[in-house]
């Protein structure tokens, strides 16, 4: 069963029709797959997707590329400070340093990444660097960090205050424990140092009026990992596979099961084959529970996926995993995707 919530604030838009859509969502996405493509559409995950799609809409709204609205999008809860899973804000490895991950890609296959990097604010647009500027796709750590330098970025202490003191507080156990949901744990209101807020992703899809499809994904990774850890977030076809035939997904969770089964990838080449995105986002949660059913009760892992159609669906590990959704007809929509347990 799918519950939805729904934040509607039509002013900050000027959208003209909001339509409040309730509870009987899997008859409206059945319908939505027989009407022609829905686009412009943004996708995001979590509650910290509304604002990062209200971004990326006033680019598709002007006939903008879903390049540069993913981009764009993603930018946001990169900059915002009381984010701990994501950018500027984001918390720290075991050793106090913030190391942050990102990919992105378009409609072309194009792509790019940066991963395990550190000092620099919005990770996404030297990964879009990356993909337009180099030969390859993925850049990280010490490399990562000249290349950002050498093309203008601003050296950044990103540490902040906040994200010291839980540090700090983690440091009196030490011990690693991703906590579920964390994102949800209303963490601007109910903020408290420690273990309780480590991880979380912005992955966000886009379909613009041309019809053309492109994805971005960002994070600070698991909060008090070890030195050095990357996770799924900056690998193309783990946190995020954008494939223009098809469709685009990306994912959020524990980065290591996501990895282990090419989450993404596997969600467009479910669609590829006929699947919607939420029947495709389900079988990749169903692959985690079979590699490692055990591991799988204790973690969350979501996906999302946005077909070519603007089609779209997710599915969770765990309850709890929202996801926000803007439209022409619907904006500010959060939901919460189904979960298997
Ligand atoms: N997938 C991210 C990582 O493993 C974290 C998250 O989305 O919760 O780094």
């Amino acid at each position: 069963m799918i519950n939805r919530r729904l934040f509607i604030k039509a002013g900050a838009l000027g959208a003209s029709a909001l339509s409040v859509v309730g509870l009987a969502s899997a008859r409206n996405e059945k319908s939505r797959s027989n009407a022609r493509t829905n686009k412009p559409i943004v996708i995001a995950t979590w509650d910290f997707g509304v604002a990062a799609n209200q971004a990326a809409w006033t680019v598709l709204a002007s006939g903008g590329r879903a390049l540069d609205a993913v981009e764009t999008g993603v930018r946001v809860p990169e900059a915002d400070l009381a984010n701990p899973t994501v950018g500027k804000g984001g918390y720290p490895d075991r050793d106090g340093h913030v190391t942050l991950d990102a990919c992105i890609m378009d409609d072309k296959g194009n792509c790019g990444s940066v991963a395990a990097l550190e000092h620099i604010a919005h990770p996404i647009s030297v990964a879009r660097l990356v993909m337009e500027k180099t030969p390859h796709v993925m850049l990280v750590g010490e490399g990562a960090l000249q290349f950002a330098l050498a093309n203008g970025f601003e050296q950044e202490k990103l540490l902040t205050p906040e994200s010291e003191a839980a540090w700090k507080a983690w440091l009196k156990k030490g011990k690693y424990e991703p906590v579920i949901n964390i994102e949800n744990k209303s963490f601007t209101s109910d903020r408290l140092p420690g273990n309780r807020y480590n991880h979380d992703t912005i992955g966000m899809l886009a379909l613009d009026s041309s019809g053309n499809l492109s994805g971005a994904c960002t994070t600070s990774g698991m909060a008090f990992k070890m030195r050095g850890r990357v996770g799924d977030s900056p690998i193309i076809g783990a946190g995020l596979y954008v494939d223009n035939e098809v469709g685009g997904a990306t994912a959020t969770g524990v980065g290591e099961e996501v990895i282990r089964t090419v989450g993404s990838f596997l969600v467009v080449e479910l669609m590829r084959q006929g699947m919607s995105p939420r029947e495709a986002c389900r079988e990749a949660v169903v692959r985690i529970i079979k590699k490692k059913p055990e591991t799988a009760k204790k973690i969350q892992v979501g996906f999302l996926a946005l077909n070519k159609q603007g089609e779209y669906g997710a599915f969770s590990l765990q309850k709890g995993f929202s996801y926000a959704v803007c439209d022409a007809k619907q904006q500010d929509l959060l939901m919460d995707g189904e979960s298997v347990y």
